[in-house]
């Protein structure tokens, strides 16, 4: 294999796809060597067939707002590969959905459940659909028009979603309600399910707990201590919340946080009563991270992200994409020593290689925010036995999955000088687990 003309041909046949372009590439590059060291894959073609996603299901949602308006959205599914467990992955809701999105998605969610040792594939879905100004009864007649498609395609052990961007505990309550009428049955199709329902303890923390689970066995590697040191959040969704939650009851300053119109500047820390704020102000009241520069008095900048700032860890949580190669260049200069990514591909290619070189803890999404889907394993067993884990038997569940996932990333991307790739770690673990399930059943 030659991932150059893999990545040609791709990108031939499905253009204008440049974050599932890049998604695929960066994979590809770090698996070539061992790739190329069993000739029998490339016997059995078997890159395309795990670059190219089983299926994708693309449908009009209808539906009307509180004027009585009628509007439309797309909805998708991409189901990747469900080799080693039936589909897993979110949902997300956000104007910028499209399909290149959602294939990076869903290729990235295999390799990511394949790491994480639990018995899920991968599978990726979303609309169009902005929630932002949209009022609960509009979000739900929006959810319950996205089912009435997606339903028939779901299932406990066909694809079992889950919430992303867009979609935290209310859009999957929506969700499985209307999943639960049409196929009227209860089963856990859905995770991240509210409490009462079926859901697990820990799971809406996972994410971010996971991310700094992870960043300690990072730091444990260079005998650093996470007591007192300022970090750098971008986002205030779920991700961010927690992951400021664990650092704060971890002795870390968070220093800042984000949203889509700018990003605030702490230089006091974020404490936990100024989290209660935010996490109020996002889940209740879905107002902008500029009203806690208002009520206490920091710097709030508007359109812009926080890498310019001064801070010692980095924990990208917002989006795909979000530090360039000029962020990186700023933050290595501003004596960053650790990245660690609770979003997904918030690096871009450029930056990645900017943190390789400066020989930083860097650590991409698919390891360093596997705690998510790893909980939602976790919510999928328990729902299969019928029983609920109490918050401490699910909490060091996540950290021996994050420590586990740490381990492989130091036994496959260890380099000659001791560097620990952990891109190239986390590409060879989770790619070669799924590889040999894919040649073990045959051309199918
Ligand atoms: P939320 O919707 O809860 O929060 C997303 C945050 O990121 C918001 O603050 C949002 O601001 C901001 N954001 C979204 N899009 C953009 C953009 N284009 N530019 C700038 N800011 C943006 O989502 P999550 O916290 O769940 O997800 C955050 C990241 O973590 C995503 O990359 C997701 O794929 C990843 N992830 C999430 C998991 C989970 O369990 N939830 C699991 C693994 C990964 P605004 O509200 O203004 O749009």
């Amino acid at each position: 294999m030659k991932s150059e003309q893999v990545l040609a041909d791709l990108k031939r046949r499905f253009p204008n796809e440049p974050e599932y372009h890049q998604a695929v590439q960066e994979v590809l590059e770090s698996i070539e060597e061992v790739y190329n060291q069993h000739p029998e894959f490339e016997k059995a073609n078997l890159i395309e067939r795990l670059c190219i996603p089983d299926r994708i299901f693309s449908f009009r949602v209808t539906w009307v707002d509180d004027k009585g308006n009628t509007h439309t959205n797309m909805g998708y599914r991409i189901q990747h590969c469900n080799a080693i467990g039936p589909y897993k992955g979110g949902l997300r809701l956000h104007a910028s959905v499209n399909l290149s999105i959602l294939k990076f998605l869903a290729f990235e969610q295999t390799f990511k459940n394949s790491l994480t040792t639990l018995p899920m594939g991968g599978g990726k879905g979303g609309s169009d659909f902005n929630p932002k100004g949209k009022s609960s009864a509009e979000v739900m007649r929006f959810c319950q028009a996205f089912m009435t498609e997606l339903w028939r395609h779901i299932g406990p052990d066909t694809d079992v979603p889950a919430g992303d961007i867009g979609v935290g505990g209310r859009e999957v309550g929506y969700f499985f309600g209307m999943y639960r009428k049409l196929a009227h049955e209860f089963t856990g199709t859905f995770t991240g399910k509210g409490l009462t329902f079926g859901g697990s303890l820990i799971r809406p923390e996972a994410t971010g707990y996971g991310n700094v689970y992870f960043l300690l066995e990072m730091l444990k590697t260079k005998n650093i201590d996470i007591k007192g040191k300022k970090c750098l959040v971008s986002g205030s969704g779920n991700v961010a919340q927690y992951t400021c939650e664990k650092l704060i009851e971890l002795g870390a300053i968070p220093v800042s946080m984000s949203d889509s119109s700018g990003y605030i500047y702490d230089p006091e820390g974020i404490t936990t009563e100024k989290l209660e704020y935010v996490k109020e102000l996002k889940e209740l009241y879905r107002g902008r991270i500029k009203e806690y520069a208002d009520t206490y008095g920091c710097k709030y900048v508007p359109n812009a992200r926080p890498w310019g700032e001064k801070g010692d860890i980095a924990l990208p949580s917002a989006t795909q994409n979000e530090i360039s190669g000029e962020d990186a260049e700023k933050l290595v200069s501003n004596g960053i020593f650790a990245v660690s990514e609770g979003a997904n591909m918030p690096s871009t290619p450029e930056a990645i290689e900017m943190f390789q070189k400066a020989k930083i803890l860097y650590a991409p999404g698919k390891a360093a925010n596997a705690g998510g889907v790893s909980v939602s394993g976790l919510e999928m067993t328990q729902n299969s036995e019928r029983l609920g884990w109490s918050s401490e038997q699910v909490d060091e569940k996540l950290k021996w999955i994050m420590k586990n996932i740490h381990e492989n990333c130091v036994k496959y991307g260890t380099e000659k000088d001791g560097y620990v790739n952990y891109v190239k770690g986390a590409n060879i673990a989770g790619f070669m687990k799924v590889a040999k399930a894919v040649m073990a059943q045959g051309i199918v």
